[in-house]
């Protein structure tokens, strides 16, 4: 892969930490932070990036395994990227798609995704609706499904069946459509009209002697369950991110979405693929329903189109939805301002053609892909690691106090979070989600890069393992 970053800032500005922590604590509410106790430590502060590093204002490198926020999938410092901001910028830094109006970022974007975007059976994908972020493309979402059957006269199809442990953002609706519980306590969540139903997380939720393929079918047809509950002229969609990502990397069985595709067929339930994080290569394909042998109708896209160097976020609207929005006519009384942002579709624009360029997806699915899934799955050698999988660029391990039994921590010993610090202290950013470790690496990860990650990782696991020892937790 050619080197393509930016030539070194000779003389970098010289930062402040004390007093940058010092206003971050008196004037930036950080968001999923607890404000006081980070005012109590400070913030680190990060200030550049290149490749799949970070540096903090004290000069300390960090391997970035979670491509910042499961986003800067092609890594730091791709000058193609601020180029393409910076000429859009100078020529047209906004306009508005609506009244009539449209721009040529938005345009070809729209139509590089449906060309991205495979045609499985007789479903294909014709129409994009832009937003700014995840979070805001699943209120759309909401928006558009019922509008869907309003629009066929059915307008009493209104429910969203989605899953705990769950993530679909952080708007009221999104927070809705996610199942977690913490989220839902603040603030008399979920809206009316979701539902949940409970995740295929198999160390969390198999019985005793129950195998994968089995768990995956019961899993899914609790979503069957749930329909006949309700009644399937109520039930509007299913939603469901292919892995689950903020709730720990939850790798379904395999059987687990060709069932619920099966279910969503008989009822004629529209299927919502959130593909927030699983799309764009981190699964080794463009996008994830294709892997994981499913048709969805409308698929949530943000972070990865930009890799996150501008936001941006949207809904891939499939033909079986676009058709009945557009026959039937009437405006869809839905928008926002920055939909078709010329600025962030012209940086996705270079994103994607830098991506094709350099066989980003092929080279997950081929090569990086199967020897990271190798290296994580070796991590079930070590005596604090229950279970290690991946898939893609994906991969999470879950932290165990007795491997022998499958007792796992209690969560008052924070054990994921102490794993977490060792992690930060040795230059390595790995998320802790209760007792699991995950990451999701940027894509263009060689496999030296990944023999790097791993050494850092059993380092940390080791040091964990200590602590872990030390303190009586096992
Ligand atoms: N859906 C999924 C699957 C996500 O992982 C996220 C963010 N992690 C969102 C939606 C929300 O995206 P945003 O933070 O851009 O609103």
């Amino acid at each position: 892969m050619k080197p393509s970053f930016n030539p070194p800032v000779a003389e970098r500005r010289q930062i402040d930490t004390r007093s940058i922590q010092a206003l971050d604590s008196a004037h930036y509410m950080h968001p999923f932070t607890d404000t006081r106790e980070l005012g109590l430590r400070g913030a680190r502060v990060i200030v550049r990036g290149e490749g799949i590093y970070v540096w903090d204002s004290e000069g300390k490198k960090i391997l970035d395994a979670m491509s910042g926020l499961w986003c800067v999938n092609i890594g730091y410092g791709r000058s193609e990227l601020a180029q393409a901001a910076y000429m859009q910028m100078m020529e047209l830094p906004y306009y508005n798609s609506f009244f009539n109006t449209t721009n040529v970022p938005a345009v070809k974007l729209a139509a590089k995704l449906c060309e991205l975007a495979p045609r499985v059976g007789d479903r294909s994908f014709t129409h994009v609706f832009f937003s700014s972020s995840g979070s805001e493309s699943n209120d759309t979402n909401i928006r558009m499904v019922r509008h869907y059957w309003a629009s066929l006269g059915q307008s009493e199809r209104k429910i969203i069946i989605s899953r705990k442990n769950g993530y679909h953002g952080s708007t009221i609706g999104g927070a809705s459509l996610g199942g977690m519980q913490g989220m839902h306590e603040q603030g008399d969540l979920p809206i009316p009209g979701i539902v949940h139903i409970d995740q295929p997380y198999f160390s969390n939720n198999a019985l005793a002697g129950e195998s994968e393929h089995d768990f995956g079918l019961r899993l899914a047809r609790q979503l069957e369950e749930k329909i006949l509950e309700l009644g399937a002229h109520r039930v509007a969609a299913f939603i469901g991110e292919p892995i689950q990502g903020a709730g720990g990397v939850i790798i379904p069985p395999a059987s687990y979405w060709p069932e619920i595709q099966r279910i969503v067929d008989k009822y004629g339930i529209l299927l919502i693929s959130d593909e927030v994080i699983c799309a764009f290569g981190r699964l080794g394909s463009w996008f994830a329903y294709e892997q994981l042998g499913y048709k969805p109708d409308l698929v949530t896209f943000a972070k990865g189109v930009t890799s996150g160097y501008a936001p941006l976020g949207g809904v891939m609207v499939g033909d079986r939805v676009a058709k009945v929005l557009i026959e039937k006519g009437g405006e869809f009384n839905h928008g926002y301002t920055y939909s078709g942002h010329p600025v962030a579709c012209q940086v996705a624009l270079a994103n994607l053609e830098w991506m094709e360029r350099e066989h980003v997806v092929e080279r997950i699915k081929d090569d990086t892909g199967p020897y990271l899934s190798e290296c994580f799955a070796a991590l079930n050698e070590h005596p604090l690691v229950g279970d290690a999988r991946s898939y893609g660029f994906m991969a999470g391990l879950l932290l165990m106090k007795n491997k022998a039994t499958g007792e796992r921590f209690s969560p008052d010993t924070g054990v994921g979070m102490a794993c977490r610090a060792h992690c930060f202290g040795n230059g390595l950013v790995m998320r802790a989600v209760g007792d699991r470790m995950i990451i999701a690496p940027p894509l263009v990860m060689t496999r030296a890069d990944i023999d790097d990650m791993m050494k850092l990782i059993i380092q940390c696991l080791d040091l964990t393992l200590s602590e872990a020892k030390n303190k009586g937790w096992c």
